[in-house]
């Protein structure tokens, strides 16, 4: 009996072991290598990649066993899959998009949401935010981790909580008979009961975190883009019921009052940021709060508002007003040495166009390497994930993307991605 248990453990270990011995691996030869990790690019190294895992970076180019892949990316800058903290992915720009939420069923969004998935993932994305949409974002999270879909790896906040009339309540704007009273399962709360109520919603709903708008916003129909819309103890009771679930909170934020509130409640990140005072950046260098700028964002919907019918008259002085803001305000923060974390706002503008943000960044003073490690390592922090993707070394995620030409020369060059490889599958090799 002793004897056959012994060959039974022999035989399972046998069989654990087996796929490693005999397993074939994908080695990529990179030319140029910016790891998210050193401040200085590495020449000519090997990535060796087993499954879905970096398993090993070996200097020179290796050619491994005679059944291992060779990807020859060595005339290419290669980089860790990038990762934006700030996309809607259930819709995207055009004059219609307001009589869409009348004339679109939740299986409309749900269609169009692969389509700019893919299309993301594409522009170099291997991992996003979704920061905000109907509920359908969970379910395109998880029909991505299963394989139905090609898209970036999705971490979802379900839909936004507002405040009655606040810029995520849905029914912003709609004839007086069909805005109904939509409650904190709608994302729409008041009062303290309400906020916890809306946060534990979320989590029943599979979200991964929490959004909340604490200010008014650029395309809501509603006049203010600025002021608060929570209290401190709806604030507190929000980011205190998410941290109980593990989840952060992310505050949309243009006005100094509501983003001054949200740092002093405890969010991990700030959205858009547009008026943030000295002030509001020394609070949020002290409690170590991030900024996500979505400069894309602002200059999309400055561009868009001077264009007749394409925002509802509420909405164009907004837009004039707040969007081209948003790049200098990304100055002064960065040069006052707020953290900065990468995010665009994609679906405000078409997604895709997600790296634009690097020009951005870069041309008003942030060193490319830097703006580079915002949306790799940086990011990566931000969702709690810096021990599995957001750099390329052993034991990360295979995500893996590389440009032509070199980006700390030419930073638009990430707006061309030619080799896209998440969790070790190849989608894009040009
Ligand atoms: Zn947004």
């Amino acid at each position: 009996m002793k004897l056959f248990r012994l060959c039974l453990t022999a035989l399972f270990i046998l069989l654990l072991s087996t796929p490693q011995v005999f397993a074939q691996q994908t080695i990529i030869h990179a030319g140029t290598l910016i790891d998210g990790l050193s401040d200085e690019p590495k020449k000519e190294v090997s990535i060796l990649i087993s499954g879905n895992k970096i398993t090993a970076i070996e200097s020179g180019f290796v050619s491994g066993k005679s059944e291992d892949t060779i990807i020859d990316l060595s005339n290419k800058t290669v980089l860790p899959g990038l990762i934006d903290l700030h996309v809607h992915l259930e819709s995207e720009t055009n004059p219609q998009k307001y009589l869409e939420q009348f004339t679109f069923d939740e299986a409309d969004f749900a269609f169009r949401s692969t389509a700019y998935a893919k299309r993301t993932l594409m522009a170099g994305f291997t991992t996003v935010r979704e920061l905000g949409g109907s509920g359908v974002n969970t379910a395109l999270r998880d029909a991505i981790n299963q394989g139905f879909v090609d898209g970036p790896r999705v971490i979802s906040v379900g839909k936004s909580i507002a405040t009655t009339g606040g810029h995520a309540d849905p029914t912003n704007g709609w004839k007086q008979d069909l805005m109904g009273n939509p409650g904190p399962r709608e994302g729409v709360i008041n009062g303290v009961a309400e906020a916890r109520e809306a946060v534990r919603q979320r989590y029943k709903n599979g979200a991964d975190h929490i959004k909340i708008t604490a200010t008014g916003g650029v395309l809501s129909v509603a006049k203010s883009g600025d002021a608060p819309q929570f209290f401190m103890d709806e604030l507190n009771a929000i980011v205190k019921t998410a941290s109980e679930y593990g989840m952060h909170v992310a505050a949309h934020a243009h006005g100094a009052e509501g983003m001054k509130r949200a740092v002093e409640a405890g969010v991990l990140t700030i959205e858009h940021g547009t008026h943030m005072t000295e002030e509001v950046m020394d609070l949020m260098i002290e409690k170590g709060t991030y900024y996500v700028p979505t400069i894309s964002a602002g200059k999309w919907v400055a561009e868009k508002a001077k264009v007749e019918g394409y925002y509802p008259e509420l909405v164009v002085p907004k837009a004039l007003e707040i969007g081209p803001k948003i790049q200098s305000t990304f100055e002064n923060a960065y040069k006052r040495g707020v953290k900065i974390a990468f995010g665009t706002d994609a679906g405000v503008f078409p997604h895709g166009l997600n790296s634009k943000e690097f020009g951005y960044m870069t041309e008003v003073g942030m060193p490319p390497m830097e703006a580079i490690q915002s949306a790799t390592t940086v990011a990566a922090t931000v969702l709690g994930m810096q021990e599995t993707i957001g750099s390329i070394e052993a034991g990360k995620m295979a995500d893996i993307v590389a440009t032509d030409a070199n980006p700390l020369e030419d930073i638009h060059t990430l707006e061309q991605v030619s080799f896209v490889m998440k969790d070790g599958t190849i989608y894009k090799h040009k």
